[in-house]
């Protein structure tokens, strides 16, 4: 689970998911991928203007938004499954997964998180947490701590399904 710079370039592919994607852009986090969650009060013209800016790849269900992001020349991928599994399939089909970028951004706010010393957080994880694990990253800006837990065996499973169905 070491990161350097260069391993996390493997995952530089960059996502926007519109707000009907909540769920999708949150594992899109944990595999790693820089994903901008679009809130309920943003104008599509303005999530345009930063999929164009920061060179994002747009995930919707919004038919009117795929057509304007296809007319601006940017990548946009119609989803159109509710499940997702599915719509993971359908985002990472042909795209490499680093298993060493997991974890590396808080699923929350999308901020690069840091490996923390064991006993910084002591207090603030359950007990049984605490004694069966050794690693642990904390978020900067919403200090949400992640461990290789139960949570990880579930991204990784995940993984698996993605790469057999490719
Ligand atoms: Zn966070």
């Amino acid at each position: 689970m070491k990161r350097t710079s260069s391993l996390l370039q493997y995952n530089n592919m960059r996502f926007l998911c519109d707000q009907m994607l909540g769920t999708l852009a949150k594992w899109l986090r944990l595999l790693g991928f820089n994903t901008f969650y679009v809130n309920n009060e943003m104008e599509d013209s303005e999530l345009l203007q930063i999929a164009k800016k920061e060179k994002r790849i747009i995930v919707t269900r919004d038919k009117e938004l795929f057509i304007r992001g296809k007319k601006q020349n940017l990548k946009v991928i119609k989803i159109t499954s509710t499940d997702l599994d599915v719509q993971l399939i359908h985002v990472l089909n042909g795209i490499r997964i680093n298993e060493e970028a997991i974890f590396s951004r808080c699923s929350l706010c999308n901020t690069l998180v840091k490996k923390i010393e064991k006993g910084e957080i002591k207090d603030k994880v359950p007990e049984k947490i605490y004694k069966y694990n050794k690693i642990f990253w904390l978020c900067p800006k919403c200090d949400k701590i992640y461990w290789m837990g139960s949570h990880y065996n579930k991204i990784i499973t995940k993984i698996n399904e993605i790469k057999n169905n490719d």
